[in-house]
């Protein structure tokens, strides 16, 4: 059976969901096969979780020499794995990284690419979410490794022990792929909640929060949720941008997410449609969100969310 790449997507080590759920779609096509590029400090800890989720090998790339630089690095990694294994696909997340990653690997390796995936299929032929999660096509590659971007959360991730064998791979990395690098960087300010585009859940306010974000931020943390914004709550300076959800802002397609005093526009649907199911708070029944909602309700947010809140609290 042919292994199947799956770039580890990490924060300092810790492996973080998206990584799981791609192990998950990996083993429908092969044996899955986890890259790590990280410190080997932590590369311990990493397998560990890995072979947890199903990975039967684990490359491990010690960073070392190539810490703080940005993705070309990673993509030169990638396509000298690919030369040694030829696997039967290379999935990474969708993300702005990973589809950066993906599309530098596809011209090393002169291979087709498919971005924005939320499932796969023996072929591999992948579903595809398509002009802004309106449509999901079916597509294949048909040129090379096929190299596929995974949104987060298209995949529930499967626990079950791969053999979790550990490989050390040193590649070698040309000086132009290091000409770029991260020079300073900011930690944002711990929130204590999900990040935005691995939430199961996702509660968003709008305009209609008039910029008081307690009932959103309120009703988030009973439900152990992410907090999102329209770009008008982010365009009055509400929010920062990174909270943005829509066609410029963030995608997110958790299993729930609820949208508050937000009316619906084309562009924020963009970032929330594929969401497994939908719920709209907004006082305007006639508000565009509530074609595409699964449950409405027609009401102040500022009455709605608190009592909300308190029954959830309650449980
Ligand atoms: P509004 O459209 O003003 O809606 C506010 C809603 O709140 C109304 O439906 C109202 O009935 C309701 N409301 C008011 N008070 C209450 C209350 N007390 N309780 C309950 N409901 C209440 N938008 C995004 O969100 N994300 C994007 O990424 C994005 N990208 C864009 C890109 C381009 C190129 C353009 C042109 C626009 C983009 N927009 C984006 C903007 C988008 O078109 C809308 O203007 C925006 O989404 C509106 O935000 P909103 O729903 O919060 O505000």
């Amino acid at each position: 059976m042919s292994e199947v790449l799956v770039l580890v997507d990490h924060v300092d080590g810790a492996v973080r969901k998206p990584t799981y759920e791609m192990l998950a779609l990996a083993k429908k096509l092969g044996e899955p096969s986890a890259v790590f590029i990280g410190g080997s400090d932590k590369a311990d800890d990493a397998v560990a979780s890995l072979k947890k989720y199903g990975a039967e090998k684990v490359y491990v790339v010690d960073d070392a020499e190539i810490k703080g630089y940005l993705v070309a690095p990673k993509a030169e990694t990638l396509q000298q794995l690919v030369e040694q294994a030829s696997p039967a696909a290379v999935l990474v997340t969708s993300s702005a990284e990973g589809k950066e990653i993906a599309g530098r690997l596809a011209i090393k390796t002169e291979s087709g690419i498919i971005t924005d995936a939320v499932d796969v299929e023996e072929g591999p032929v992948t579903t595809q979410s398509v002009f802004a999660g309106n449509f999901t096509v079916k597509s294949k590659v048909t040129k090379g490794t096929p190299i596929i971007a995974v949104k987060p959360n298209a995949a529930t991730p499967e626990e079950g022990d791969g053999a979790g064998t550990r490989e050390d791979f040193s590649p070698t990395i040309s000086d132009s792929a290091k000409k770029a690098k991260i020079v300073a960087s900011q930690p944002r300010k711990a929130s204590g909640r999900p990040e935005l585009t691995e939430a199961a859940i996702v509660v968003s306010g709008g305009r209609g929060t008039g910029g008081d974000f307690d009932p959103i931020e309120g009703f988030a943390d009973s439900l152990g949720a992410a907090v999102g914004a329209s770009r008008a709550a982010v365009d009055s300076g509400w929010m920062p941008h990174a909270f943005q959800v829509g066609q410029t802002g963030k995608v997110v397609s958790p299993q729930l997410y609820v949208a508050n005093g937000i009316s619906g526009a084309i562009q924020h649907r963009a970032g929330m449609q594929t969401s497994k199911t939908i719920v709209a708070v907004n006082k305007d029944e006639e508000a565009p969100i509530f074609e595409l909602v699964d449950f409405g309700v027609v009401g102040d947010l500022f009455d709605v969310l608190p009592k909300a809140t308190e029954e959830i609290t309650k449980r």
